[in-house]
């Protein structure tokens, strides 16, 4: 039998993060991953940290994470028809390139090499987490099962994790929106030093990079599409078209239809286990603030239990899923606002010519505002 402060369930962003930020504080903990090391750390999805993220790290004395990337030179912008759009430099943006596989490694590396244990391959099953005493079992690669007692559960297992679905139905209710498209997401060998979005009366089109050899392309899609509809030829000439200009090609790794929706489970706990990150909420990717909110809860979670074990103050853990879903909904309400705005400006099937020339209008507004102005700096650096 194992005993701790806090098993946490998942060696993503948000486990991670908490795992380091409570045991450099003292608290006891054991990270449960159910995939091998070596598939976590190759897991390609987000690429940039924004300006909250950064400073989190600076200021809980994890600066390493963020160091000595292989940060390319990347040129960027906005284009609408071809057309680039100005975006104003904001001296107060620090947001990085980071692949989220780096940052992931670099946290992992911090929390083993500090003696953290983090057990890999691990099934795991939650008994008990209504009551005063959590029981988490898993079994080892070898068949072995091990009983963890624990003060709390912190489930930072994504959306399909076990965390969520150990809690019993009728307790969380479910807010979702689903768009009306979706996007045809590529994995591409080309070098990534171009980074742009661009609103084209074809669709949305993105090209953001991936570290220093690869990128992503975006590709606003009917919801129906599938990638049998996408041969490779086919993707370089629409992003070519959307974004108006040639560009290197290379080659294709990967490709999906993705369906953009925003969802919020709520409350984001349940007794002593608490949800963190993509398992109590997704934004669309079009906002690049998946990362933000799954750092924002392990900061919010991590100084509720310092606080409770270390203080005796309970009030920080009482108030969690409150403070948690008040961000996540300015954070939903910003990224409903700019997915609807850049697609809509783009393909008007999707929401009518008048619609279009709206959302147009509204664009170029952004562009000329000052203040608004950062709004897309931050955003061209951090998209999906
Ligand atoms: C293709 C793609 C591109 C994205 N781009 C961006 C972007 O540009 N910017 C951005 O901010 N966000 C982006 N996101 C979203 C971002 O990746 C997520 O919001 C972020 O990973 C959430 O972190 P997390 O730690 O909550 O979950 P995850 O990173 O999903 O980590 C969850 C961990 O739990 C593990 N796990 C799952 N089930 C179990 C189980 N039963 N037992 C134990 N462990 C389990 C998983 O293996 C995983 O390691 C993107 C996502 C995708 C898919």
């Amino acid at each position: 039998m194992i005993e701790t402060d806090v098993v946490i369930i998942g060696a993503g962003v948000a486990g991670l993060t908490v795992g380091n930020f409570l045991r450099r504080n003292g608290i006891g903990c054991v990270i449960l991953e159910h995939r091998p090391r070596e598939y976590v750390e190759a897991r390609q999805r987000a690429g940039t940290l924004d300006t909250r993220g950064v400073r989190l790290f600076r200021e809980w004395g994890l600066a390493e994470v963020l160091e000595a990337g292989p940060t390319p030179e990347v040129e960027g912008g906005f284009f609408l028809d071809g057309e680039a759009l100005p975006i104003e430099a904001d001296d107060d943006n620090e947001s990085m390139f980071i692949p989220q596989q780096l940052l992931v490694r670099r946290l992992t590396d911090i929390f083993l090499r500090e003696g953290g244990d983090i057990r890999y391959e691990a099934d795991v099953t939650l008994d008990d987490v209504a009551g005063p005493d959590p029981v988490v079992r898993f079994r080892d690669p070898a068949g072995t099962t091990h009983v963890i007692h624990c003060a709390y559960v912190a489930g930072c297992d994504g959306d399909r994790g076990v965390s969520r679905a150990a809690i019993p139905a009728g307790v969380l209710t479910r807010y979702a929106h689903e768009f009306p498209y979706s996007w045809l997401s590529v994995l591409a060998a080309v070098p990534g030093t171009t980074s742009g979005m661009a609103i084209h009366t074809r669709g949305l089109a993105g090209l953001i990079p991936r570290g220093a050899e690869n990128s992503r392309i975006y590709l606003q899609c009917p919801r129906t599409d599938t990638v049998e509809q996408w041969p490779d030829d086919r993707i370089w000439d629409e992003l070519e078209s959307r974004v108006g200009r040639s560009l290197g090609r290379g080659e294709i790794l990967s490709k999906e239809v993705v369906a953009l929706r925003g969802v919020v489970y709520d409350p984001m706990r349940y007794g002593r286990l608490y949800l963190l990150g993509d398992a109590a909420h997704i934004v669309p990717p079009m906002s690049a603030k998946g990362i933000h909110l799954a750092l924002f809860d392990a900061e919010t979670f991590a100084r509720a239990v310092i606080a409770r074990l270390k203080d005796d103050d309970p009030s920080l853990l009482a108030a969690y899923s409150d403070t948690c879903l008040h961000h996540v909904w300015n954070y939903q309400a910003f990224a409903t606002w700019i997915t609807d705005l850049m697609h809509d400006a783009g393909d008007s099937s999707t929401a009518g010519e008048f619609r279009k020339q709206v959302a147009r209008a509204e664009l170029r507004r952004q562009f000329e505002s000052e203040a608004a102005g950062r709004v897309f700096a931050e955003l061209t650096s951090g998209v999906a």
